[in-house]
């Protein structure tokens, strides 16, 4: 579309041009004074014309005193009749010099055919243009087989080197080996050792595989290829493989290097179990990977680094030996390995003197590094907006939330009444969180509505955790379901506030049930087959592997699940009511309680 324009630019400019050169030469060089046929009949009787030359339809008159004037005449007119019409005197008129020219070459042309040829000219010249144009890109859309414009670089823009990955002991020591591969392949060539060709990096999204691959290849000093599976993956069955294709005879050419496969769990689902028009080309585009891998010499030094944070979903086929038979799992930092993640991205942010970075690790449980990396960012932004010159504690806190929660809404308009029912159901789950021993610590509760949520209750696990015993869940339950109690102890009714702890609450009762094999009735066993399938976006369907009569005991575990915990929550709330109208009146008052003063009114957290 924009060459058509330039092209039709172009050719404007070039019509002007021939325009104005027309028009100068049409134009006479000594601009000899027009005038009618009766000034001449007149100048020819008072004997004043020594010479009359007739061009076409143009009478150019010599007069005696060396002036020159032009006549315009009727074409099919003929100067004689025109002046015998007029009559002129016949002796005056044999004394001048009467010449017929033909008219000039390029008088003619200009006035004669011009006219008719430019705009010819211009029209076939535009429509050339455009059919080229048009041609052009259907030319690049036939050859999309080829390479698709992609030119696979590698990428030195985003060098990294394992300095800047905070934590992540354990990968990062199972990729030095790798490091070594490509650092000194001769040593273990001469040992008759085999490279491995690929390495899955495994994590939870943010955790840092990207960089971790990067910085591979940083360490190394080889070129680094970047590509993610959702771009081998387009409209047309084909692009992808032929993607693959270019992609890693490029790398060949840069060995010894890494291609890194991010997100291949778009391409490297297990074939055969998709629905939908995408399938054939992720399992044509997973194929050629799959080929293009076994194809490598054992020399060649090229490692094949893949991400993704779906294990569960890859196609065996990609994970056998030969393949990606290196695994290296990359968990969730943990409470050291956070503070290290945010002092590696503190460096060029300056803090102010009471900035804690080890208690923000602390209040971080379960956030990735790039939870981590953004909330420094947050707490620089609000910082920069208030004009600091360092970044606060405060600034810090408030980023966590804004992470976690949504961004504060201050200027949402709630009534009274709103604001009172929102206390009362905050205090009930900080006051059921903070007497169950076994539930998260309460950090701050607050009623001012961020993102979604209309007030909020900050837990923080004391801990980093990785398992969970069925009294926790039910304990989890019961905090789930404070809110709504005390909505329906104080004001007789609930309201929507509710819904979404509702339902958080049943998804954990029902996961007790059919995943983690906890109902004593329904005995140790999973319910339902979960399939992830894509289908107009993703869903995640379950497949019933029981019968409908087991349907309805699942049904009846998780009210009993749900029962359990509204009792557990209950007996707090009616053992605590003074503490909770106090913590009503403080929140009412001034819209957040932190830590210290909660404990002050409710009394220590009782141990396990
Ligand atoms: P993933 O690929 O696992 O989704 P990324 O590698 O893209 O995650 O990480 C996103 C960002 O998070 C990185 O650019 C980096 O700023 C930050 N990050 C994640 N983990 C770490 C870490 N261990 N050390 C330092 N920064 C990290
Ligand atoms: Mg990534
Ligand atoms: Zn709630």
């Amino acid at each position: 579309m924009k060459k058509l324009i330039k092209n039709f630019l172009l050719f404007f400019l070039v019509f002007l041009i021939v325009a104005g050169i027309f028009s100068s030469l049409a134009g006479d060089d000594k601009k000899p004074a027009i005038v009618g046929i009766e000034a001449l009949i007149s100048q020819i009787n008072a004997d004043a014309v020594s010479e009359i030359v007739v061009t076409g339809d143009k009478i150019a008159v010599t007069l005696k005193d060396n002036q020159t004037e032009t006549i315009l005449k009727e074409p099919s007119e003929s100067l004689s009749t025109l002046l015998s019409n007029f009559k002129v005197e016949p002796a005056k008129l044999a004394a001048v010099k009467i010449s017929v020219k033909e008219p000039s070459g390029w008088d003619y042309w200009l006035v004669n055919i011009l006219p008719i040829v430019l705009p010819l000219l211009l029209i076939g010249g535009f429509l050339f243009f455009m059919l080229r144009g048009v041609q052009g890109a259907n030319s690049r859309a036939m050859s999309f087989g080829q390479n698709i414009g992609k030119d696979f670089k590698p990428d030195e823009k985003h060098r990294a080197t394992f300095k800047d990955v905070a934590g992540a002991k354990e990968a990062k020591e199972e990729l030095k080996e790798i490091v070594e591969f490509l650092k000194f392949p001769k040593k273990f060539h001469e040992l008759g050792a085999k490279i491995p060709r690929g390495v899955l990096l495994l994590g939870a999204p943010g955790t840092g595989k990207t960089l971790l691959a990067r910085s591979v290849a940083g360490e190394a000093q080889v070129p680094f290829f970047h590509m993610s599976g959702s771009e081998f993956v387009e409209m047309f069955v084909g692009v992808g493989a032929s993607r693959v294709r270019s992609l890693f005879e490029k790398a060949k050419k840069s060995a010894p290097c890494i291609i890194f496969i991010d997100e291949i769990d778009a391409v490297g689902r297990k074939r055969g179990s998709g629905m939908g028009g995408s399938h054939d080309e992720r399992e044509q585009t997973l194929n050629q990977i799959l080929v293009e891998m076994d194809g490598f010499e054992a020399t060649q030094n090229i490692i094949v680094v893949a991400a993704t944070n779906r294990p569960d979903v890859l196609d065996p086929a990609l994970l056998r030996p030969g393949r990606f038979d290196r695994r290296v799992t990359i968990d969730l930092p943990d409470l050291k390995d956070r503070e290290a993640i945010l002092i590696v991205h503190s460096q060029k942010k300056p803090l102010a003197k009471d900035a804690n970075l080890r208690v923000i690790a602390e209040r971080t449980s379960g956030f990735s590094g790039a939870d981590l990396a953004n909330i420094l960012n947050e707490a620089a932004i609000l910082a920069a907006r208030n004009n600091q010159k360092e970044i606060r504690n405060e600034d810090l806190f408030e980023a966590i939330e804004k992470v976690m929660i949504g961004p504060e809404r201050r200027s949402r308009v709630i009534t009274d009444k709103e604001k009172k029912i929102t206390a009362y159901h905050e205090a009930g789950h900080a006051l059921v969180a903070h007497f169950l021993p076994d539930a998260d610590p309460v950090h701050k509760i607050s009623i001012i509505s961020r993102g979604n949520a209309g007030g909020y209750t900050l837990k923080v696990p004391s801990e980093d955790r990785h398992m969970h015993a069925k009294s926790e869940f039910i304990s989890e339950i019961a905090v789930l379901l404070a809110g709504h109690l005390v909505e329906k102890t104080i004001f007789g009714e609930v309201t929507t506030g509710a819904t979404s702890d509702l339902r958080r609450a049943t998804a954990v009762a029902r996961s007790l049930v059919t995943d983690y094999g906890m109902s004593d009735n329904l005995g140790p066993r999973t319910y339902g087959e979960k399939e992830e399938m894509i289908f107009l976006g993703r869903e995640i369907h379950e497949q019933r592997d029981y019968s409908e009569k087991v349907a309805e005991k699942i049904d009846e575990e998780i009210s009993g699940f749900m029962a359990q915990g509204e009792a557990k929550a209950s007996a707090i709330i009616n053992k605590e009511k003074a503490s909770l109208e106090k913590i009503v009146a403080v929140l009412m008052a001034k819209e957040t309680i932190e830590k210290e003063e909660f404990e002050s009114i409710v009394g220590p957290k009782p141990a396990l």
